[in-house]
């Protein structure tokens, strides 16, 4: 078994890592019977705002994995719990999906197409022009603009689709302004996940695919890292960045081994 399992708890990576599209990779039915039979505490992770944990937990059930809704951390859970420490009873207007919507009426933060003090983008298949002209005319009457996560473009089964960092640069490029962004590899993420498992930061390990989300995140919060080559990392990349993880595996596979 590797040292990394003695760990009280893990923060894990979703996609390239668990799954790959709606494949669930190899031994990580494994890890994560492993993680409950011995009391560990663990939370996924994802930069993706898209879906509830109830339909990440229901996504998992139906790759064959049990996973209770508990166990999830989204981007848009991040982005309401950050905009809730920063403004309690503040408002937005936001252009996302219905999961988008539901982490910000968990915050009591409610929506406003008038005068919002944030304007929150997150992944969306329901994009249009007139979304982005009312964005754009909040932001210049003074609405702080605010995204999910930085990635500019997502891998699906269809191949390659734009991503939160894509669909908010029209908004940024009309309004000169720059957006924050609180997903991965923005710290903020992964402290929230380590309080969500109530861990200090020295009894975690952070598995994830990429470098520049995850491993550095990781790092940034004083967490060991942990590289899996499962997703879109090849190991003669590695090198190609001023850090490095503390461990590089296959995938979680390796981890009982
Ligand atoms: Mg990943």
């Amino acid at each position: 078994m590797h040292e990394v399992l003695n760990k009280k708890g893990f923060i894990c990576d979703m996609d390239g890592v668990i799954y790959h599209g709606n494949k669930i990779l190899d031994g990580v039915k494994e890890f994560v019977n492993w993680m409950m039979e011995n009391d560990k505490r663990f939370v996924f992770l994802t930069n993706s705002a898209e879906r509830t944990p109830h339909e990440l937990s229901m996504k998992l059930q139906r790759m064959g994995l049990e996973v209770s809704a508990d166990h999830f951390y989204t981007s848009a859970m991040a982005t309401a719990e950050f905009l809730s420490e920063q403004k309690p009873d503040c408002t937005v207007y936001v252009i996302g999906e219905a999961a988008l919507t539901k982490a910000m009426y968990d915050k009591k933060i409610y929506m406003n197409d008038i005068n919002p003090d944030y304007v929150v983008l997150g992944e969306t298949r329901t994009y249009n022009l007139e979304k982005i002209e009312k964005a754009i005319s909040l932001v210049r009457n003074g609405a702080k603009l605010i995204g999910c996560n930085p990635d500019t473009v997502g891998v699906t089964e269809k191949g390659i689709v734009p991503a939160t960092g894509a669909l908010i640069a029209p908004i940024e490029i009309a309004t000169g302004k720059k957006a924050y962004f609180v997903g991965k590899p923005n710290p903020l993420m992964l402290r929230h996940g380590l309080k969500l498992i109530g861990c200090h930061s020295a009894d975690i390990a952070f598995i994830g695919d990429r470098m520049d989300t995850d491993i550095i995140s990781g790092i940034e919060s004083h967490i060991d890292t942990v590289l899996v080559l499962s997703g879109v990392t090849a190991e003669d990349e590695i090198s190609n960045y001023p850090y490095r993880p503390k461990y590089v595996l296959g995938g979680v596979c390796d981890l009982l081994k």
